[in-house]
């Protein structure tokens, strides 16, 4: 039995079961990052020694027929703009290379609780700006289906470490697309929680109003199982709700037949690639047949989603990232005379490209006499795409939709065009503008890329899109290992 292989949930239960222990599932997974990491990169920091001490520490409470977590000894990937405490958080930059956290995270914590094993910290783009992962400070991370290809960003370590079997479920974060849109390059599940439902008490924020940690699974339940353990109030962050106990994996199995589904029109007449739209199609009829209602609606502002996004974002980039200033954290510049030229130093000399650019657009649009008319405006905006959203959920259950208009694409194809690369998160950015959730599922194969469907739902109604997802990966069983 190659244990890599196993859900995370199989996993659970074979350990709970004493059929494997703990330390057995630690030294397997880390034997397939030995094999694999070379070309795939999907991690920046590894963590063997304490990820043993914690499975020793499991087995005990094995032998000894101590109550187990719900991720008991499940190897779990942390995205490195995730704080964990004394664990190198580096949110794939030189500013943050060599920082070693003071305090925990809320979801770290939360993980770590439920007796889930950390392997390590994996790699993303730059300060989870981009959607490639090819902007990371440690190199590029490749797509395990095709490793000519990248795996999507910014969340491309969590999503390829669990795609390439390195670990079996993975947090991230998404602030416009980055668990979903990866997710979908790599045929995986990916799952962008309702804003507020999980904690972003250490999340080192890009954009505040629209980061939102998530999962990663390989398939519906095992996504589902680590959603339920990380959802839930926290008093440390005051945008959390209190939702009370959820439970996921229980409505999971529930019939969709009757479900109300939307189909939103704009979405299909954007700019995409036809194999693409051919196979959400095939998808949606699926729905179908499996006894959903399904509608053509419409939300009118999708085409200003985007737009939106870039500035709003761009923004809260500008003033976030004012922060890093060689003085509080990280990477000072050695040569200076005067403060200023401390701080130009340093930001120069310590963060990247794509970076910079945006925190000078969020700085235009945010100076005197540019607000009124970019973020002013776009804040309006932004009202109206969660309008079209609130309207939908009125009488739909959930939206269907591409999770992107293409397949992944080679290294170096996007770099030289930002709104190129901007553009593969044409669908994906309004779910964060309106802080409803979402999630992606492969829907198929064209010549050997997966096409990932997202399905949309209302606030805090993630139990709609996973019993959706949970009933279309049984129908199409093309979940888990495809
Ligand atoms: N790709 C998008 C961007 O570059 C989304 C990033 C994210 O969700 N963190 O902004």
């Amino acid at each position: 039995m190659d244990i890599t292989r196993l859900s995370a949930i199989e996993i659970r239960e074979r350990l709970k079961k004493k059929e494997i222990s703990s330390r057995e599932i630690v030294e397997a997974h880390f034997n397939r990052i030995e094999e694999v990491e070379d070309e795939i990169n999907a991690f920046i920091t590894l963590n063997k020694e304490e990820a043993l001490k914690i499975a020793d520490k499991i087995d005990n409470r094995v032998k000894n027929g101590q109550d187990l977590g719900l991720l008991a000894g499940i190897p779990i990937g942390v995205k490195d703009n995730i704080i964990t405490y004394g664990t190198r958080t580096t949110c794939g930059s030189k500013m943050l290379e060599n920082f070693i956290p003071p305090y925990e995270s809320t979801v770290v914590e939360r993980i770590k609780n439920a007796d889930g094993v950390i392997l390590g910290k994996v790699n993303m783009d730059e300060f989870a700006m981009g959607s490639s992962t090819e902007t990371s400070y440690f190199g590029i991370t490749k797509n395990p289906i095709d490793l000519e290809r990248v795996p999507g960003g910014s969340s491309g370590g969590s999503i390829a470490a669990v795609k390439a079997n390195e670990v079996a479920l993975a947090l991230g974060s998404d602030t416009g697309g980055s668990i979903r849109q990866p997710a979908s390059y790599c045929g995986v599940v990916g799952i962008k929680p309702t804003y507020g439902l999980v904690s972003r008490y250490g999340l080192i924020s890009v954009a505040n109003s629209l980061d939102q940690i998530g999962v990663v699974g390989r398939d519906v339940l095992d996504a589902a199982l680590m959603l339920g353990v990380i959802a839930g109030y926290d008093i440390k962050d005051s945008t959390s709700m209190d939702m009370g106990n959820i439970n996921y994996l229980e409505k999971l199995s529930e019939d969709i037949k009757g479900m109300k589904v939307a189909v939103p029109k704009e979405y299909f007449s954007l700019e995409m690639d036809s194999r693409v739209k051919d196979g959400v199609a095939k998808a949606i009829k699926l729905f179908e047949t499996m006894g959903a209602e399904i509608d053509e609606i419409s939300l009118p502002n999708t085409e200003y989603g985007l737009a939106t996004y870039y500035i709003v974002s761009t923004a809260e980039i500008s003033s976030n990232l004012a922060r890093f200033d060689g003085i509080r954290y990280g990477y000072r510049a050695k040569d200076y005379e005067t403060l200023d030229e401390l701080y130009m130093n340093t930001r120069r000399e310590a963060f990247g490209e794509e970076v910079k650019r945006r925190i000078m657009a969020g700085t235009y649009s945010l100076s005197r006499g540019h607000a009124e008319e970019y973020y002013k405006k776009a804040l309006k905006v932004r009202t109206l795409i969660k309008d079209d959203f609130d309207k939908a959920f009125e009488k739909y259950d959930i939206i269907l939709s591409p999770t992107t208009p293409d397949l992944p694409f080679k290294p170096g194809e996007k770099m030289d065009d930002p709104l190129d690369m901007y553009k593969s998160d044409l669908f994906t950015v309004p779910v964060n503008l309106a802080g409803v959730c979402a999630l992606s599922i492969p829907c198929g194969y064209v010549e050997g890329l997966p096409v990932g469907l997202q399905i949309i739902g209302d606030r805090f109604k993630e139990a709609n899109i996973l019993k959706a997802a949970y009933a279309f990966e049984r129908h199409s069983s093309l979940g888990g290992e495809i």
